[in-house]
């Protein structure tokens, strides 16, 4: 069965045209693939201050007297002592909380997930486990251009050398089809795209955007989802990445916008959301700001490189007492 697949994305056009947003997304088909993933497991490997943390998995008996030990509370219907830590957390019993293994964070969900950051340092990282996306980051510079088509690379997970890690297209980056549409590939392996927002459109992330990652979550192998990225190549050396952190969320949100969407078939309903979406980018004066209350709620998670060779990234939140405010948490 191939897994290779193609589907047209992303149109972010400063100034809607004749053309509109139509006929992005042809002959998308599901790929019978369950997005649902499954609980985390840890490898041991994760867990690395042992000394301090009381893994919590199963019920425990509880002692002589009656007394759980730290981190469990008694369940009177079965008399066993339940751990209080859920998702894949641990018993910090110094600091008497829960919290995930070193290298992971919680996600919305409450469950420990690879933390983002370190994913997205190691698209960066030219080691063997690294993904050395910068010359591709920098070819793709070159095609900003304002006559200049979309461009764009998709990533696939493989084994390398005993180790599983994210690799380009062997194709290298591909022109698209119009400045603002071009081809990503997703299904089973393919986990990522990079592609160009070329001057004359916007930086940020449009709604096809995301629809394009809850396509490249849902339909690649749970194995890979984590791994999932969409990256953007802007001008001035702008990058933004996104990734999920609600998969559930995300698909009930886009398909929300679809069901609630103006037009009498899918085509006309992208159209008319990338034109909604359009009309709040143009009067915007800070399109980050604008794109996290727009979609700040939809499951994803936006990063934008702090340096030009993308060592550095922070991620982009609105600040919970002002949501004109846009935070900037650097990744550790
Ligand atoms: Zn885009």
């Amino acid at each position: 069965m191939s897994s290779q697949r193609s589907v047209e994305s992303h149109s972010n056009r400063a100034k809607p045209g004749a053309t509109g947003y139509g006929n992005y997304i042809n002959g998308a088909t599901s790929s019978g693939m369950n997005p649902n993933s499954g609980g985390t497991s840890l490898s041991n490997g994760q867990v690395t201050s042992a000394a301090a943390a009381i893994l919590m998995a199963a019920p425990v008996d509880p002692d002589e007297n009656g007394n759980c030990p730290d981190g469990y509370k008694k369940n009177l219907a079965t008399g066993k002592c339940d751990p209080i830590c859920t998702g894949g957390k641990y018993y910090n019993t110094s600091k008497k909380i829960c919290e995930c293994p070193e290298g992971m964070v919680e996600d919305a969900t409450g469950k420990c997930v690879i933390d983002p950051c370190n994913q997205i340092k190691r698209l960066v990282q030219n080691d063997s486990l690294g993904s050395n996306i910068l010359p591709i980051v920098n070819q793709l510079r070159n095609k900003l251009g304002t006559d200049n088509n979309e461009w764009s690379i998709g990533y696939k997970n493989k084994w390398i050398n005993g180790t599983r890690k994210n690799v380009p297209n062997d194709n290298g980056i591909q022109e698209g089809i119009s400045k603002e549409r071009s081809l990503f590939k997703y299904g089973n392996t393919w986990v990522g795209q990079i592609h160009t927002h070329p001057q004359g459109t916007y930086s940020i992330f449009s709604w096809l955007d995301i629809r394009a990652i809850k396509i490249l979550h849902t339909d690649s192998h749970n194995h890979f989802n984590d791994e999932v990225f969409l990256m953007a190549v802007a001008s001035n050396n702008i990058t933004y990445t996104l990734k999920v952190n609600n998969i559930q969320t995300l698909i009930v949100k886009i398909d929300a916008d679809m069901q609630n969407a103006k037009g009498s078939n899918d085509r006309e309903k992208r159209e008319y959301l990338m034109l909604e979406m359009a009309e709040k980018y143009e009067k915007s004066t800070n399109l980050e700001q604008t794109f996290l209350s727009l979609f700040g709620n939809y499951g994803v998670s936006l990063y934008k490189a702090t340096d030009t060779n993308l060592n550095n990234w922070k991620q982009l939140e609105l600040d919970e007492n002002n949501n004109e405010i846009v935070t900037k948490t650097p990744c550790n």
